[in-house]
């Protein structure tokens, strides 16, 4: 099994599906998953891109047995390959040089779009004995190439479909198909799995195989991914990369869980551990239709996967979001992972949870209009004098402690809980709403608590 992305851009949410998988049907059966880059297009393939493909598909945890940085799985590293092979198909007489001038061939291509015809090279230097120009693979006239596609099962493409095609440009270059077929046929590729957009190159390859005597891999080609629209997925529909995904704080299990079931699915189950997956993909139960991406269900499932991460492996996450957010959240990996914990269920990013957590590093700037008005009142005022004598008093600043704090004081003051909680959340977040109460304001401590209701008593005083 292989990926074989062209570095021409970030990776793709379809390539990442792509790549993923490979991945299953190679952990699956026990196979390699060899990571190819395919760079033969030099205007377009970046070093930078590359290292955005290996960058995403690490954070995906999709780990290849064979790829860079070892060398060789570089198109542009395998030049002698592709001249050897090239060389063979010569000396079998299953390829012929073309000395056909481009402009000929220019106009010849120009009357078939006139015609709406598919131009197909007329073979008209098959048989000249030419010792230099293209090199082309001399395909048979007549008859049919069969893709038995695991996905799409057997597509039928007729040879007048088909031409001569160019192996090798007058320049020495390879084309795009021939490298693909010397590279599966070199790394002993025996599955390939990819987008069906390559369905059309595959008679060709196919051919080219045959024309090496080697046996054909079996192909599999996957749908496109298409936003609401029904138009390909693109930066047009929002986020398309999977880097994009990554800074909104996606998790990366909830995203290749997400990906898993774009288009494959196991009856109704909706959440896959990494290890069922691994056990239960099949490439033959991946569906031939176009399967749309669907950003509600992706926050779904990173909310499923976020509440159900342990809030000390959250912080981990967190942190960097944190810093990114321009919060000052040096805090320890103990308190972090506690303020995780009560965060985890009220966000589906890491952007988000870095966002509504925002509080505990830093004060409130305002406070809520609507609830300053109903709670900063003379009475207010004074119950934020009674609860900051009371927190001061208090040997300890425990959960358990705070709460019974509150619970005594509400009953001496012939209150309900709720008046002096929404009272104390106003205080120290700006808001009435926010995560349990006690475990707030202890995981703040006595002293930030002490001095944010200190803070909201000054402002309530200003008030009355
Ligand atoms: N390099 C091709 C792409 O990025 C993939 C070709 C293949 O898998 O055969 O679309």
């Amino acid at each position: 099994m292989r990926f074989a992305p062209s570095p021409t851009g970030h990776l793709h949410v379809g390539g990442a599906r792509t790549a993923l998988f490979n991945w299953l049907h190679a952990r699956h059966h026990g196979g390699t998953f060899i990571l190819r880059i395919e760079d033969t297009d030099r205007s377009r393939s970046t070093e930078e891109n590359i290292d955005f493909i290996i960058e995403a598909l690490t954070w995906l945890g999709l780990d290849w047995d064979e790829g860079p940085p070892a060398p060789a799985y570089r198109q542009t590293e395998r030049t002698d390959l592709y001249r050897d092979h090239a060389a063979r198909l010569l000396a079998a007489g299953r390829a012929y040089y073309c000395a056909c001038p481009p402009d000929m061939l220019d106009a010849e291509r120009k009357q078939a779009e006139a015609k709406k015809e598919t131009y197909r090279y007329p073979g008209r230097c098959r048989d000249r004995g030419l010792t230099s120009g293209a090199i082309r693979l001399r395909i048979a006239d007549e008859g049919e190439t069969v893709v038995d596609d695991l996905i799409n099962g057997r597509v039928v493409f007729d040879h007048h479909q088909l031409d001569d095609w160019i192996l090798v440009r007058t320049d020495g270059t390879p084309t795009y198909n021939f490298c693909v077929v010397v590279d599966d046929v070199t790394m002993r590729i025996t599955h390939v799995i990819r987008g069906n957009d390559h369905l059309s190159n595959t008679p060709k390859q196919i051919l080219c195989y045959a024309a090496l005597d080697y046996a054909t891999p079996v192909f599999a080609h996957v749908s496109m991914i298409l936003g609401a629209d029904r138009s390909r997925l693109s930066k047009r529909h929002g986020a398309a990369s999977v880097q994009a995904f990554r800074d909104q704080g996606v998790l990366p299990e909830a995203m290749v869980n997400y990906l898993a079931r774009l288009g494959w699915s196991h009856g109704d189950q909706e959440i896959f551990t990494r290890d069922e997956l691994v056990q239960l993909f099949d490439i033959e139960d991946v569906a031939s239709s176009a399967a749309i991406f669907d950003q509600t269900k992706l926050s779904w499932l990173s909310q499923q996967y976020l509440k159900a991460m342990p809030g000390d492996r959250l912080a981990e996450r967190v942190r960097p979001f944190i810093a990114r957010a321009g919060v000052d959240g040096a805090v320890s990996d103990a308190t972090l992972a506690r303020i995780a914990d009560t965060l985890k269920e009220r966000a589906s990013t890491l952007v988000e949870l870095a966002e509504i957590g925002r509080f505990y590093f830093e004060r409130p700037r305002e406070y809520d209009a609507k609830a300053s008005a109903k709670f900063f009142t003379r009475d207010g005022r004074e119950r934020l004098g009674v609860l900051i004598e009371r927190l001061s008093a208090v040997p300890d600043f425990d959960v358990a402690t705070v709460e019974r704090v509150y619970r005594e004081l509400t009953d001496a003051l012939g209150l309900k809980l709720v008046e002096l909680a929404q009272l104390t959340r106003l205080a120290v977040t700006g808001r009435t709403a926010s995560p349990p109460l006690f475990e707030v304001l202890s995981i703040l401590g006595r002293e930030e608590t002490l001095a944010r209701l200190g803070a909201a008593r000054a402002t309530a005083e200003a008030a009355a």
